[in-house]
């Protein structure tokens, strides 16, 4: 499924995000960027060892929640990694919102400053996160919309999403 804003364009696609040829792709990583499970696993075990090499090395602070990092993809097809922490869930009242808000404006910014004209998306902090998947799949597409109505530059943004309930909740928010 597709939906056009001004020149740009936002995709639901079910998949694994390792396999995107976008520009870049987004890592739903931990604050210690150590690599672990989910997506964060996956994207580590396909691009290699070189990755976890450059976030040690460019930002051996790690990476605070709603901020993001980039580095190269090593043996990906896309040319960047994007890794941004969402929120872990804590109920609601512990700034959760505004935090996974901030993640996908800084991904989307962080983004365009290295020129990207694609990116891909996971349906960051759904996972072991454990955010509601209704509440964040409202949160990831109103920051996207909204990115692409304030922006100039027309972009691909490809949420990739890894089963059919995720899409489900992807499509329906997106239709509204
Ligand atoms: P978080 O800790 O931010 O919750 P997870 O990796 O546990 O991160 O989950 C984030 C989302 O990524 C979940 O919706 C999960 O289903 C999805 N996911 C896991 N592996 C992949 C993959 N290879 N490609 C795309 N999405 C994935």
């Amino acid at each position: 499924m597709q939906v056009r804003i001004g020149d740009s364009v936002i995709e639901l696609v079910l998949g694994d995000i390792t396999e995107e040829k976008t520009d870049a792709i987004v890592n739903a990583a931990n604050s210690q960027l150590a690599g672990g499970g989910g997506v964060d696993g996956a994207i580590h075990r396909a691009a290699g060892p070189t990755v976890i090499q450059q976030t040690n090395e460019l930002y051996p602070q790690g990476c605070p929640t709603g901020e993001a990092v980039i580095t190269e993809a090593g043996r990906l097809k896309a040319k960047y990694i994007i890794h941004t922490v969402g929120p872990v869930w804590r109920g609601g009242k512990h700034h959760e919102e505004a935090d996974l808000r901030s993640a996908y404006r800084n991904c989307l910014e962080l983004a365009a400053r290295h020129g990207c004209q694609s990116i891909a998306f996971p349906a960051i902090s759904t996972g072991v996160y454990s955010y509601p998947l209704d509440l964040a799949t409202e949160i990831a597409i109103s920051e996207i919309r909204q990115f692409l109505t304030d922006s100039s530059a027309p972009i691909l943004i490809r949420c990739v999403l890894f089963n059919e309930g995720i899409y489900g909740a992807y499509s329906r928010v997106l239709e509204q």
